[in-house]
């Protein structure tokens, strides 16, 4: 194996590594500088103000008030306090929630487990290429809809939703519209104005695991939400528990890194996603691109290798982070529900691999890839030549 592809990390929509100088910022946190954000005295006050910075420097990445934001545990959490927290709060007459098909496990069962509660749900799919279509969503609207909930962009197949749009609809008739803005943030500009309610988390954007944020926007009327936990109150009794301020501060660290760093580093992980595909298309025949083409976060690819059983082509990549479907979902095997509503078959969603380009891949990584990727994928399918007939029927229009 090339050197380079002893250790390779291409799986930016499952995680990122936390930035050096996010680590360098968060030091300080755990030992030297041990307040409760809570607490009056000295070591509370700095810790307090560690907090406002970082709310600060979060809030100047999404356009938001630092006061609106509400740190969770993860984006995760962020999506059930949205979901829960705002029809356990608000639901009176109004008791529909819409939302679309392709949302995050975090979102999706909270909505059934809404639904088995007795509230109502509609779950809209996507158009052609995984976009949902603000005109679908109106149809679904109906006059006892309380919110709408659709993902800034999608953590398989990358695509970006049109949710300037879909929020101009939802406030035009009274719907609280939530945003899972998770693979959005820190990869291309998200302003929370377009939303009620926005979640998102630090470790997808070279900031530590195990924090996030909801946004709650001051809007009129006052978004209410019941919270999950019973507690001190902490977060104007949205969120109880102390303040991780360690995390914290290398939420607000990776947020300022973000608001410096996302155009260029967007345009550069672009050209490596285009040389990674143009690599790919020119070594193998039957490459499918799972997803819409222009509207796609620039560190995403989604391919399917006719033919090719994904699971068993990464396999043979031990040192490289890639991955089938997304690491949401538990291994359970079945093909990636994101790419059958896309309209894919079976075979072909299993053939399916997510690459995820970030901040610290080179050019050199991108082409050890391409190269090691063509040679198993020529090998799997010569020794399963029944394959090869098949692919010449498959068109390469993405979908
Ligand atoms: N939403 C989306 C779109 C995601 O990609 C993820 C993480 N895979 C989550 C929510 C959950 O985030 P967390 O790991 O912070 O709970």
């Amino acid at each position: 194996m090339n050197p380079p592809l002893q250790r390779v990390f291409l799986d930016h929509h499952s995680t990122t590594p936390c930035d050096p100088r996010v680590v360098a910022a968060m030091l300080p946190w755990f030992h030297e500088r041990p307040g409760n954000a809570a607490s009056p005295h000295l070591f509370g006050w700095e810790a307090k103000q560690a907090v406002e910075d970082a709310q600060q420097h979060i809030a100047t990445l999404v356009n938001c008030r630092p006061s609106e934001i509400v740190f969770t545990s993860g984006a995760t959490e962020s999506n059930n306090l949205a979901l829960q927290g705002l029809m356990r709060a608000e639901a009176g007459k109004q008791r529909h929630l819409v939302i679309s098909s392709l949302e995050h496990p975090s979102v999706l069962q909270t909505a059934h487990a809404l639904a088995a509660e007795g509230f109502e749900l509609s779950v809209v799919p996507p158009r052609q290429g995984g976009i949902v279509d603000p005109a679908d969503l109106q149809a679904a609207f109906r006059d006892d809809t309380l919110m709408c909930s659709v993902h800034w962009a999608h953590n398989e197949i990358g695509c970006v939703q049109p949710i300037e749009a879909i929020g101009r609809l939802c406030r035009a008739r009274n719907i609280r519209f939530h945003s899972d803005a998770t693979q959005a943030v820190g990869r291309i500009p998200v302003d929370a104005r377009h939303a009620d309610l926005l979640s998102f988390s630090a470790h997808k954007m070279y900031g530590p695991k195990g924090i996030g944020a909801l946004v709650v926007r001051r809007v009129s009327p006052r978004i209410r939400l019941r919270p999950l936990f019973h507690g001190g109150g902490q977060q104007h009794g949205h969120r109880s528990g102390t303040l991780p301020v360690s995390l914290v501060v290398g939420f607000g660290a990776a947020c300022r890194l973000a608001s410096e760093l996302q155009r260029e580093e967007g345009v550069r992980i672009l050209r490596l996603r285009e040389r990674l595909h143009e690599r790919l298309r020119a070594g193998l025949d039957g490459v499918l691109l799972n997803g819409e083409a222009e509207r796609r976060l620039p560190g995403n690819l989604n391919l399917s290798f006719l033919g090719v059983e994904a699971q068993a082509l990464l396999l043979q990549l031990p040192g490289v982070a890639l991955s089938v479907g997304s690491a949401c979902h538990t291994d359970d095997g079945l093909p990636s529900p994101a790419l059958l509503a896309l309209g894919r078959s079976p075979e072909e969603a299993h053939a399916a691999i997510r690459f995820g380009i970030g901040r610290e891949n080179t050019e050199a990584e991108i082409d050890g890839v391409a190269d090691a990727v063509i040679a198993i994928v020529r090998k799997m399918r010569e020794q399963t030549p029944v394959h090869a007939a098949n692919r010449a029927r498959y068109s390469e229009e993405p979908i």
